[in-house]
């Protein structure tokens, strides 16, 4: 069967992109690994989404899912492992071996967490060290915890974590936090977080599970061993676009290049919306919004095609 559209992606920009397409009568196709995407991560409350004065990421992309899956869209859960593009088809390869056609394709597939890179990180994934502070603050009850990054959503970890943790270290390797003064605010009235600086985390050790981390004080040199029982990292992500080299151009950030007008990449029919793209600003509104976006400059592409 050949899609007129392809939407690769199950967070704020596909699934938007996915409503949007049905109301244009594209016969659409949405692939994606999981629903939510970075909305699903988010530790506290979501206030700056129109409509919800407050709401949970987990809430907000289940409405989000509940609202796709009442259009006429067919969806596959996979991961996208490859796009090639043969005379104006696209053939997408997924993970489980299967392929889809289409005459247009919109990746929306975000950006994964990024890894800290440090001795000890890859064994206890899941045995101590969480890239999702909402879906494993509760297993920490009483224990004494590190977020590495101190940014907002570091310090979002730590507000979400004081509710279980006994203690909470912020670890930053910059002299300063960047998280906005509001989270510090919050981050202090807890009476549980402490926040070291200048802070370069060197190797995670324990036995089954983590017991305790060294870093390397950056302005003494000196490394600094201490016990903790879980590692929550939160140092930013890099776009999820493995799948899409050669067709793309990149900027040095990895993202991909869009025109900003019409989210088309270098190859014509291949659109772009999101995080995954060089948009500057990583928001659920703006995702949501260039998903739209997207869509309808498909729509344009598809109708000069015939
Ligand atoms: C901790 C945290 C807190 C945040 N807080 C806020 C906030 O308060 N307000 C706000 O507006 N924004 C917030 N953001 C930013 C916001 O979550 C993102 O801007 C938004 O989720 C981007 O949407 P997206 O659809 O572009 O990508 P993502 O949300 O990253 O979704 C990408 C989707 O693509 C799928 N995918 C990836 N690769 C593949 C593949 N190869 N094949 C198939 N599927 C794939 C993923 O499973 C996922 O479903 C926060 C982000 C984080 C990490």
């Amino acid at each position: 069967m050949l899609y007129d559209l392809i939407i690769i992606g199950g967070g704020p920009a596909g699934i938007t992109a996915g409503i949007y397409a049905v109301r244009q009568k594209l016969n659409t196709l949405l692939i994606t690994k999981s629903f939510g995407g970075q909305v699903a991560r988010k530790a506290v409350a979501i206030e700056n989404y129109p409509g919800f004065e407050a709401i949970s990421g987990l809430e907000l992309i289940q409405k989000f899912e509940k609202q796709l899956r009442k259009q006429k869209v067919d969806i596959e859960r996979d991961l996208v492992v490859k796009i090639k593009k043969i005379g104006k088809k696209f053939i997408v390869f997924t993970e489980s071996k299967q392929q889809f056609q289409s005459k247009a394709v919109i990746v929306a597939s975000g950006a994964d967490p990024r890894p800290l890179e440090v001795l000890g990180e890859k064994k206890f994934i899941g045995r101590g060290v969480s890239y999702c502070t909402v879906c494993d603050q509760a297993l920490f009850g009483d224990k004494t915890v590190a977020v590495i990054g101190g940014g907002n959503a570091g310090f979002e970890a730590a507000i979400a974590l004081a509710n279980y943790a006994k203690k909470i270290y912020i670890l930053e390797y910059a002299p300063k936090v960047g998280a906005d003064q509001i989270n510090q605010e919050r981050v202090k009235k807890t009476g549980k977080v402490e926040v070291i600086t200048n802070a370069a985390l060197k190797q995670i050790k324990g036995n089954q599970f983590v017991n305790s981390i060294i870093y390397q004080d950056r302005k003494t040199k000196k490394n600094i061993t201490f016990p903790l029982e879980g590692v929550f990292v939160e140092i930013g992500s890099i776009p999820a676009t493995g799948f899409v080299k050669g067709l793309v151009d990149f900027n040095e950030k990895d993202e991909i290049k869009i025109n900003p007008r019409n989210n088309q990449t270098k190859t014509p029919g291949l659109f772009a919306a999101g995080d995954v793209t060089e948009v500057k600003q990583k928001q659920i509104v703006i995702a949501a919004g260039e998903g739209a976006k997207a869509v309808l400059a498909a729509y344009d592409y598809l109708q000069k095609q015939k």
